[in-house]
């Protein structure tokens, strides 16, 4: 199965994208995004694992109820205190898993509990059929669909375990001395269930994978401006939200940068709208850089309007990163007959700088950034006010 869709070669180079392009049919994609899915897996399947353990533990003690028809004697005691242990090991692994706080130990928590239970019914089959060996093996079957279907385990993961409970299931029955023709006929059975478990297990996880990749370009695509690849303005807005709240919590500042082309409406006049794009692109790239820290953003807010976010820095710190700003552009000389500024594409800079006031809005910060861009345009524009 491999996903050839053109329009992912639109929105390439991206990740996701080049990971849907590249395909992923032995399910493993490149390093960091494997890690990415594994821990979006893990966090994805809780409510899952948390149904297929209340699941599990019913029907456990539902066929330990049963028991007591179909066995009588020693063996019966023997098969309630494997099934007591295993019932012990669930309630334990049920309890770390709900508390929700060990998020790394999720995966080995499930392996354990689904391994745990195959484990559990292959020996109480195994000690059934020491007395009657028309005793039901089947349940075991019903261990190996839930490790493929019900607890958000991995089809590698939920192989490893199906065979490990069907190799212990063949020994213990050996030892059991189930006839050999019978025993073939078991676990021919058992193996072919959980073929079409992994099959189903694999389709299953193909999805899976695809809807993570997707829905992760979606997001991409939908917080960045299509030109220029910076943030856009519904991601811009969201930021700036997150972060004046985070600088009230922790007393920091918060600065924002408003560009906007000089002229740029007599280039594209002058130059076409294709070279007025390009020169879009260009001032995207020198803002791009400007925002290398994790919490800072630089922004296309539309039309030739560009902004940089900066978290905890001082006023002087944020006027000369607009000045750099300004000058880098200056800098690249993209030819601008019609400016009656430079010779020059340019642009002027707005820049506000605050501690966000306990009870202040955000809106405060862009409408200082605003008038001190309109400002730099009435002062001759090329250059930053603050
Ligand atoms: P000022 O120096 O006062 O900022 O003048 P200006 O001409 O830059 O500003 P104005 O707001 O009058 O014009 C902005 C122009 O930006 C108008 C429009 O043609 C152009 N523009 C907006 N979006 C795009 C775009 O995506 N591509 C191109 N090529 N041009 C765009
Ligand atoms: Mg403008
Ligand atoms: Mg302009």
């Amino acid at each position: 199965m491999t996903l050839h869709h053109a329009w992912l070669d639109d929105v390439r180079p991206n990740p996701y994208a080049d990971q849907l392009s590249l395909g992923f049919r032995l399910l493993r994609f490149v390093r960091p995004l494997e890690l990415e899915y594994r821990q979006y897996m893990s966090e994805d399947s809780f409510d899952l694992k948390r149904i297929a353990l209340s699941v599990g533990m019913v029907l456990w003690l539902a066929f330990a109820v049963l028991d007591f028809s179909l066995i009588q004697g020693p063996q019966l005691w023997w098969m309630q205190g494997v099934r007591f242990s295993v019932l012990a090991m669930l309630i334990v692994c049920g309890f770390l898993v709900l508390q929700r706080k060990h998020v790394h130990l999720l995966v080995p928590l499930s392996l354990t509990c689904i391994g745990g239970l195959g484990l559990g019914a292959a020996a109480v089959v195994a000690i059934a059929h020491t007395v009657d060996t028309t005793y039901p093996y089947e349940g075991l079957l019903l261990v190996c669909m839930a490790a493929y279907f019900l607890v958000g385990l991995r089809l590698s993961e939920a192989i490893a375990t199906s065979m490990l409970v069907l190799l212990a299931y063949v020994f213990l029955e050996l030892l059991a001395g189930l006839p050999i023709p019978r025993l073939i006929n078991n676990a021919l059975f058992l193996l072919f269930g959980n073929l079409m478990g992994a099959v189903g297990c694999y389709l299953l996880e193909f999805k899976s994978r695809e809807h993570f990749l997707v829905s992760r370009l979606m997001r991409v695509l939908a917080d960045h401006d299509s030109l220029t690849g910076l943030h856009n303005r519904r991601s811009f807005n969201r930021q700036l939200e997150r972060l004046w709240r985070q600088a009230q919590r922790e007393s920091q500042s918060l600065a924002l940068l408003l560009c906007d082309i000089d002229h740029f409406k007599a280039y594209n006049d002058c130059y076409g709208h294709q070279a007025g794009d390009n020169v879009l692109q260009r001032v995207g790239g020198v803002l791009a850089d400007a925002a290398r820290r994790p919490l800072d953003m630089s922004v296309r807010l539309g039309g030739e309007e560009f902004a940089v976010l900066l978290y905890d820095i001082t006023d002087a710190q944020a006027r000369e990163r607009a000045e750099a700003l300004r000058a880098a552009l200056e800098k690249l000389g993209i030819r601008h007959e019609r400016s009656t500024t430079a010779q020059s594409v340019t642009m002027s800079v707005g820049v506000a700088c605050l501690l966000p006031a306990e009870e202040g809005d955000f809106s405060v910060l862009y409408e200082r950034a605003d008038r001190a861009l309109y400002e730099a345009k009435a002062f001759g524009r090329n250059q930053v006010v603050a």
